[in-house]
C-alpha cells in the first residue's frame, strides 16, 4: 500500500461579514427618491421617502417582525414581481405590494385597510419606486435576513435614528461611511456614503446637463475637493 499523503491543513476562510443594511436611490419626477433597509433587533426597518402620507408627502418609516412578517415571502415578492398582501398585527390593516400598479416601470407598496373582496383598494400610505429598484430591495432583503438577532424582544423596539444628507436629503444613519465637509459655498456638509463616493454624481448626469444644476455643481465641488485632499 502507497503511503497516503497527509492533505495540507486548509486554510480558515475568513466568515464573510454580515450584512446588516442596505440603500438605495432613484431620480425620477424632477425628486431624488431613496429607500434604506437594516436589520434592528429581530426586525428590518425599511425607511422610504418621499412616500404619500396620511398628512401629505413624507418619510415612511416600517417596521417588518421578523416571524409575525413573512419577510422571505415578502422579497420574493419585491425581486419577482409578485402581487403580496401582508396582515397587520391589528388585523385592520394590511401591506401590499403591487408591480406595475401606478404604471408599468414601477412597484407600489402600500398600507391599506385590509380590503373587502372585490372591494376598492385605499391607500392610507404609499410608495413607488422603479422596478429595478425594489428587484434590489428583494435580494438585499434575504441577505441581510441572517443579521436578524432572534434573541432580541419584539417588546423593546426603538427605531435607528439617522440625519439626513445636506445634499440629496438621503437619511444617514450611523452604520453608514458618511462624510463632513466644508464647502466655500455651501459651509459644512454632512454627505451620505453616495454622495460621497460620486455615485449620486453620475446618477445625475445620466438625467442630463440640466437636471438639478445646483446640485450637480456643489458635487462637482466636493468632487474636486475630495480629489486635492
Ligand atoms: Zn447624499
Amino acid at each position: 500500500m502507497g503511503r497516503q499523503k497527509a492533505g495540507k491543513p486548509r486554510r480558515a476562510r475568513k466568515p464573510e461579514p454580515l450584512l446588516r443594511e442596505w440603500y438605495g436611490s432613484a431620480i425620477y419626477g424632477e425628486e431624488f427618491h431613496h429607500a434604506d433597509v437594516r436589520t434592528v433587533g429581530n426586525s428590518v426597518q425599511m425607511t422610504l421617502l418621499p412616500a404619500e402620507l396620511e398628512q401629505g408627502p413624507g418619510i415612511w418609516m416600517l417596521r417588518l417582525r421578523a416571524g409575525g412578517d413573512d419577510l422571505e415571502r415578502m422579497a420574493d415578492a419585491f425581486e419577482f414581481g409578485r402581487e403580496y398582501i401582508w396582515g397587520q398585527e391589528d388585523g385592520k390593516e394590511a401591506l401590499i405590494y403591487l408591480p406595475a400598479f401606478a404604471s408599468d416601470e414601477e412597484g407600489t407598496l402600500g398600507r391599506v385597510p385590509v380590503p373587502e373582496p372585490g372591494g376598492d383598494l385605499e391607500f392610507l400610505r404609499r410608495k413607488e419606486f422603479p422596478l429595478p429598484i425594489f428587484e434590489e430591495m428583494g435580494r438585499s432583503i434575504r441577505k441581510i435576513l441572517p443579521a436578524l438577532d432572534s434573541s432580541a424582544s419584539h417588546d423593546n423596539w426603538t427605531p435607528e435614528e439617522h440625519a439626513f444628507c445636506d445634499v440629496c436629503a438621503r437619511p444617514v444613519f450611523d452604520t453608514m461611511p458618511s462624510g463632513l465637509t466644508f464647502t466655500p459655498s455651501r459651509g459644512p456638509l454632512h454627505l451620505c456614503p453616495m454622495c460621497v463616493r460620486g455615485e449620486t454624481l453620475k446618477m445625475l448626469r445620466t438625467c442630463g446637463p440640466d437636471a438639478f444644476p445646483e446640485h450637480q455643481a456643489l458635487l462637482r465641488e466636493l468632487a474636486q475637493q475630495l480629489r486635492s485632499g
